[in-house]
Protein backbone atom coordinates (compact mmCIF):
# COMPACT_ATOMS: atom_id res chain seq x y z
CA UNK A 1 0.00 0.00 0.00
CA UNK A 2 1.39 3.32 -0.71
CA UNK A 3 2.10 5.83 1.77
CA UNK A 4 0.89 9.03 0.84
CA UNK A 5 4.20 10.80 2.50
CA UNK A 6 4.91 13.30 0.28
CA UNK A 7 8.55 11.80 -0.06
CA UNK A 8 7.46 8.37 0.13
CA UNK A 9 5.24 8.70 -2.99
CA UNK A 10 8.07 10.14 -4.93
CA UNK A 11 10.09 6.78 -4.34
CA UNK A 12 7.29 4.04 -4.50
CA UNK A 13 4.78 5.55 -7.27
CA UNK A 14 5.94 4.46 -10.94
CA UNK A 15 2.89 6.51 -12.33
CA UNK A 16 3.51 9.56 -10.23
CA UNK A 17 7.47 9.01 -11.60
CA UNK A 18 5.50 8.87 -15.02
CA UNK A 19 3.69 12.10 -13.95
CA UNK A 20 6.34 13.52 -13.19
CA UNK A 21 8.35 13.16 -16.76
CA UNK A 22 5.14 14.08 -18.54
CA UNK A 23 5.09 17.16 -16.81
CA UNK A 24 8.02 18.65 -17.38
CA UNK A 25 10.29 16.69 -18.51
CA UNK A 26 12.46 14.97 -15.92
CA UNK A 27 14.90 12.89 -16.82
CA UNK A 28 15.93 15.31 -19.97
CA UNK A 29 19.04 18.00 -19.53
CA UNK A 30 18.98 20.54 -17.15
CA UNK A 31 16.66 23.10 -17.74
CA UNK A 32 18.07 26.55 -18.72
CA UNK A 33 15.46 28.38 -17.09
CA UNK A 34 15.25 30.41 -14.04
CA UNK A 35 13.12 28.94 -10.95
CA UNK A 36 10.92 31.80 -11.14
CA UNK A 37 10.36 31.09 -15.19
CA UNK A 38 10.18 27.37 -14.20
CA UNK A 39 7.05 28.23 -11.84
CA UNK A 40 5.35 30.31 -14.04
CA UNK A 41 5.65 27.68 -16.64
CA UNK A 42 4.40 25.27 -14.56
CA UNK A 43 1.43 26.97 -13.36
CA UNK A 44 0.44 27.97 -16.79
CA UNK A 45 0.43 24.26 -17.59
CA UNK A 46 -1.46 23.27 -14.23
CA UNK A 47 -4.39 25.96 -15.01
CA UNK A 48 -4.48 24.12 -18.41
CA UNK A 49 -4.87 20.44 -16.57
CA UNK A 50 -7.70 18.15 -16.87
CA UNK A 51 -5.88 15.16 -15.18
CA UNK A 52 -8.26 14.38 -12.67
CA UNK A 53 -12.25 14.59 -12.19
CA UNK A 54 -11.96 17.26 -9.84
CA UNK A 55 -11.45 19.64 -12.86
CA UNK A 56 -14.82 18.78 -14.23
CA UNK A 57 -16.49 20.15 -11.32
CA UNK A 58 -14.74 23.32 -10.62
CA UNK A 59 -14.61 26.83 -12.22
CA UNK A 60 -10.86 27.17 -12.41
CA UNK A 61 -7.51 25.94 -10.70
CA UNK A 62 -6.00 27.88 -8.27
CA UNK A 63 -2.47 27.05 -8.16
CA UNK A 64 -0.80 28.77 -5.69
CA UNK A 65 -0.04 32.25 -4.90
CA UNK A 66 3.15 33.77 -3.01
CA UNK A 67 6.32 35.54 -4.63
CA UNK A 68 9.46 33.43 -5.75
CA UNK A 69 11.94 33.60 -3.09
CA UNK A 70 9.21 33.18 -0.37
CA UNK A 71 10.81 30.49 1.61
CA UNK A 72 7.68 29.99 3.90
CA UNK A 73 5.07 27.55 2.90
CA UNK A 74 1.49 26.58 3.52
CA UNK A 75 -0.10 23.96 2.63
CA UNK A 76 -4.20 23.32 2.96
CA UNK A 77 -6.17 20.81 1.38
CA UNK A 78 -7.86 22.38 -2.03
CA UNK A 79 -9.74 25.42 -2.70
CA UNK A 80 -13.43 26.27 -1.43
CA UNK A 81 -15.69 27.90 -3.23
CA UNK A 82 -14.57 31.04 -2.75
CA UNK A 83 -11.08 30.46 -3.78
CA UNK A 84 -12.72 28.65 -6.72
CA UNK A 85 -14.53 31.64 -8.00
CA UNK A 86 -11.10 34.08 -7.61
CA UNK A 87 -8.87 31.51 -8.64
CA UNK A 88 -6.48 32.60 -5.64
CA UNK A 89 -5.81 30.18 -2.33
CA UNK A 90 -7.18 31.32 0.88
CA UNK A 91 -9.25 34.23 0.60
CA UNK A 92 -13.02 33.53 2.18
CA UNK A 93 -14.05 32.91 5.86
CA UNK A 94 -10.80 30.68 6.64
CA UNK A 95 -8.16 32.67 4.96
CA UNK A 96 -9.19 35.99 6.31
CA UNK A 97 -8.88 34.04 10.02
CA UNK A 98 -5.79 32.65 8.64
CA UNK A 99 -4.50 36.28 7.54
CA UNK A 100 -5.35 37.68 11.23
CA UNK A 101 -3.05 34.83 12.62
CA UNK A 102 -0.70 35.70 10.55
CA UNK A 103 -0.59 39.64 11.34
CA UNK A 104 -0.82 38.56 15.21
CA UNK A 105 2.84 36.28 14.88
CA UNK A 106 3.80 39.23 12.27
CA UNK A 107 4.11 37.33 9.17
CA UNK A 108 3.65 38.97 5.89
CA UNK A 109 1.49 37.77 3.01
CA UNK A 110 4.29 38.24 1.07
CA UNK A 111 6.82 36.33 3.00
CA UNK A 112 5.02 32.88 2.28
CA UNK A 113 3.59 31.03 -0.37
CA UNK A 114 0.58 29.49 -0.12
CA UNK A 115 -1.08 26.82 -2.03
CA UNK A 116 -3.22 23.39 -1.66
CA UNK A 117 -2.47 19.94 -2.19
CA UNK A 118 -5.34 19.43 -4.89
CA UNK A 119 -5.16 22.71 -7.10
CA UNK A 120 -9.22 22.03 -7.79
CA UNK A 121 -11.97 22.27 -5.68
CA UNK A 122 -13.44 18.98 -4.30
CA UNK A 123 -17.53 19.20 -4.75
CA UNK A 124 -19.06 20.37 -1.92
CA UNK A 125 -15.85 20.45 -0.15
CA UNK A 126 -15.36 17.09 0.63
CA UNK A 127 -11.76 15.94 1.47
CA UNK A 128 -9.48 15.15 -2.08
CA UNK A 129 -9.14 11.14 -2.76
CA UNK A 130 -5.97 9.17 -2.78
CA UNK A 131 -6.47 9.67 -6.63
CA UNK A 132 -6.98 12.95 -6.78
CA UNK A 133 -4.05 13.67 -4.75
CA UNK A 134 -1.85 11.25 -6.67
CA UNK A 135 -2.68 13.47 -9.97
CA UNK A 136 -2.17 16.29 -8.77
CA UNK A 137 0.99 15.74 -6.23
CA UNK A 138 3.57 16.42 -8.70
CA UNK A 139 2.52 20.03 -8.83
CA UNK A 140 3.03 20.50 -5.41
CA UNK A 141 5.93 18.03 -5.54
CA UNK A 142 7.62 20.75 -8.32
CA UNK A 143 6.35 23.94 -6.37
CA UNK A 144 8.56 22.89 -3.02
CA UNK A 145 11.45 21.98 -5.54
CA UNK A 146 11.47 25.23 -7.26
CA UNK A 147 10.32 27.65 -4.17
CA UNK A 148 12.52 25.68 -1.62
CA UNK A 149 10.90 26.53 1.41
CA UNK A 150 12.84 25.94 4.69
CA UNK A 151 9.45 25.62 6.59
CA UNK A 152 6.03 23.95 5.38
CA UNK A 153 3.16 24.18 7.38
CA UNK A 154 0.95 21.45 6.88
CA UNK A 155 -2.61 23.23 7.24
CA UNK A 156 -4.92 19.77 8.37
CA UNK A 157 -5.40 16.28 8.14
CA UNK A 158 -5.06 15.56 4.21
CA UNK A 159 -2.11 18.12 3.93
CA UNK A 160 -0.63 16.79 7.11
CA UNK A 161 -1.36 12.88 5.69
CA UNK A 162 0.05 13.71 2.28
CA UNK A 163 2.99 16.01 3.36
CA UNK A 164 4.81 13.66 5.98
CA UNK A 165 2.51 10.34 5.78
CA UNK A 166 1.83 7.96 8.20
CA UNK A 167 -1.90 7.39 10.38
CA UNK A 168 -1.11 9.67 13.23
CA UNK A 169 -4.30 12.15 13.49
CA UNK A 170 -3.99 15.72 13.16
CA UNK A 171 -4.83 16.44 16.59
CA UNK A 172 -1.80 13.88 18.30
CA UNK A 173 0.65 15.68 15.89
CA UNK A 174 -0.12 18.94 15.39
CA UNK A 175 2.63 21.36 16.72
CA UNK A 176 5.31 18.65 16.37
CA UNK A 177 8.01 19.70 14.62
CA UNK A 178 9.13 16.96 11.80
CA UNK A 179 12.00 16.95 9.71
CA UNK A 180 11.74 15.72 5.86
CA UNK A 181 14.78 16.02 3.48
CA UNK A 182 16.52 18.67 5.22
CA UNK A 183 13.09 20.91 5.21
CA UNK A 184 11.09 21.77 8.88
CA UNK A 185 7.26 20.67 8.73
CA UNK A 186 4.78 22.04 11.46
CA UNK A 187 1.31 20.16 10.96
CA UNK A 188 -1.39 22.39 12.69
CA UNK A 189 -5.39 22.52 12.25
CA UNK A 190 -6.44 24.08 9.16
CA UNK A 191 -8.43 27.55 9.48
CA UNK A 192 -11.86 26.30 8.27
CA UNK A 193 -11.62 23.87 11.30
CA UNK A 194 -11.64 27.13 13.88
CA UNK A 195 -14.39 28.76 12.50
CA UNK A 196 -16.34 25.48 13.36
CA UNK A 197 -14.47 24.72 16.94
CA UNK A 198 -13.15 28.32 18.33
CA UNK A 199 -10.98 26.14 20.91
CA UNK A 200 -8.71 25.33 18.10
CA UNK A 201 -7.73 29.04 17.86
CA UNK A 202 -5.17 28.98 20.81
CA UNK A 203 -2.73 25.89 19.77
CA UNK A 204 -3.40 26.87 15.88
CA UNK A 205 -1.95 30.94 17.35
CA UNK A 206 0.98 29.04 19.16
CA UNK A 207 2.19 26.77 16.38
CA UNK A 208 2.27 29.74 13.90
CA UNK A 209 4.22 31.29 16.81
CA UNK A 210 6.54 28.58 16.82
CA UNK A 211 6.32 28.76 12.92
CA UNK A 212 7.59 32.44 12.85
CA UNK A 213 10.27 31.94 15.57
CA UNK A 214 12.13 28.83 13.55
CA UNK A 215 11.73 30.71 10.27
CA UNK A 216 13.36 33.56 11.35
CA UNK A 217 16.02 31.73 12.81
CA UNK A 218 16.46 29.31 9.71
CA UNK A 219 16.40 32.11 7.39
CA UNK A 220 18.88 34.81 9.74
CA UNK A 221 21.12 31.75 9.28
CA UNK A 222 20.91 31.51 5.55
CA UNK A 223 21.27 34.90 5.04
CA UNK A 224 24.11 35.18 7.63
CA UNK A 225 22.34 37.67 10.05
CA UNK A 226 21.41 34.89 12.75
S1 LIG B 1 -6.96 18.79 -9.07
FE1 LIG B 1 -4.87 18.87 -9.84
S2 LIG B 1 -4.65 17.02 -11.10
FE2 LIG B 1 -6.83 17.38 -10.81
S3 LIG B 1 -7.43 18.57 -12.63
FE3 LIG B 1 -6.98 20.02 -10.96
S4 LIG B 1 -4.84 20.59 -11.27
FE4 LIG B 1 -5.20 18.73 -12.45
Amino acid sequence: MINWGYWEVTTLESSYQQSLADLWGKGTPADQASPEEQLARLEARCLECHRCPLRAGCRQVVFGEGGHGSRLMLVGEGPGAEEDRLGKPFVGAAGQLLGRILEAVQIEREELYITNIVKCRPPSNRNPNSAEIAECLPYLHRQIELLDPLVIVCMGAVATRTLIGGSASITRLRGQWQEKEGRQLMPTFHPAALLRDPRKKRPVWEDFQEVAGRFRRLLGQETGDG
